[in-house]
């Protein structure tokens, strides 16, 4: 038996569609467009395709959006001056730091930069007033990739309430807001991660499994509950024709794609648990549309909550 497979493009579009006409409508009761402003650092060939991504959604549904570039040899002081324009210009309602930062900037740069978001702007919820309002249930930004993941099994009807959930991964951006969200959501939920002690037996309890890793498929067929949903968050770029055999049949699509392109984006879930999920997420095109997607919702929230917050009198 194969998984039902949770469609993150077909559930990205839909909220696009849904995004659309309340920005327009937002733009004629503004007098401006939604404005998102992206800070890119450095030359990462991976964030440049992210960030191009990002700004070419953003518009299509008629966003202001502009690239602030911070060469790879700039200083901290330098991203932090681009961040506080940003904070400043009225005309941008969101604030997008990609990382990683170029590693000159220090270890402690991604955090400082962050920081330095107005929270207002904060279109990654990664600010510490976002996040505390969050783990209090009432931030109005949330981050965007486990929200997209939620919006997903909402819609595609997975119930959460007393379910067994577990999170593999504590990232700040990925595993502990999925795990909260989880929570509000009413799961019980576990968290998982490199100290962790029989893994296998963790995710096995499991009636849902969210898995952000970055390590190419990692968890097995065997670790997952006969029907259980699988969330595959990881992308993992594998360039071995040896580990592509190894992980795709012959007759797979995969290893086709890979004939072509040289390249292949893996989850950090074998492929062999479509065997055993009830449903799961493909990579690509399960979580990655859907974090976009709600990258978009959350540039219109915050836009809308800065014109709520304007004096009548400026907003004419
Ligand atoms: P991260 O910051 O590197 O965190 C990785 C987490 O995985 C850490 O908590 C780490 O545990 C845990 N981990 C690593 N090896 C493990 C192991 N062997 N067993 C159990 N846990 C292990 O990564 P991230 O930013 O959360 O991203 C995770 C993946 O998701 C990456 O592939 C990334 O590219 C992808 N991602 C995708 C999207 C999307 O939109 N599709 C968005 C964001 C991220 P410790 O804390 O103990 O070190």
């Amino acid at each position: 038996m194969s998984a039902r497979v949770l469609d993150g493009t077909a559930v990205g579009n839909q909220i696009r569609g849904e995004l659309r006409p309340r920005i327009a409508e937002f733009t004629a009761r503004a007098g401006r467009p939604p404005g998102l402003g992206i800070v890119l650092a450095g030359d990462n060939p991976g964030s440049e395709i992210y960030v191009a991504t990002k700004l070419k959604s953003a518009g299509d549904l008629g966003c202001r959006t502009d690239l602030i570039r911070v060469p790879a040899a700039a200083s901290l002081d330098e991203a932090l001056a681009a961040v506080q324009r940003l904070n400043q210009d009225d005309s941008y309602d969101g604030i997008l730091v990609q990382s990683p930062l170029p590693e000159g900037m220090g270890p402690e740069a991604e955090q400082v930069v962050f920081d330095t978001i107005d929270p207002a702007k904060d279109v990654d919820g990664f600010t510490p007033v976002n996040v505390g309002l969050f783990v209090q249930n009432r931030a109005r930004l949330v981050p965007c990739t486990p929200r997209g993941v939620i919006e997903l099994l909402r819609r595609s009807g997975i119930e959460l309430k007393g379910a067994r959930a577990v999170v593999v991964g504590r990232s700040d951006i990925v595993g502990k807001p999925m795990a909260m969200l989880l929570l509000h959501e009413h799961a019980t939920v576990t968290v998982c991660h490199s100290r962790t002690k029989d893994l296998p037996s963790v995710v096995r309890e499991a009636d849902l499994v969210v898995v952000a890793i970055g390590r190419t498929a990692f968890v097995q067929p065997e670790w997952v509950k006969p029907g259980a949903t699988v969330i595959d968050v990881g992308t993992n770029r594998v360039t071995d024709a040896a580990e592509v055999e190894r992980l795709f049949a012959p007759d797979s699509p995969r290893r086709a794609a890979f004939v072509r392109r040289g390249a292949l984006v893996v989850g950090d879930v074998h492929p062999g648990v479509s065997a055993v999920a009830g449903a799961l997420t493909p990579v690509p095109g399960g979580v990655g549309p859907l974090t976009i997607a709600l990258l978009l919702n959350n540039t219109l929230v915050a836009a809308e909550a800065r014109l709520a917050r304007r004096p009548a009198m400026s907003r004419a």
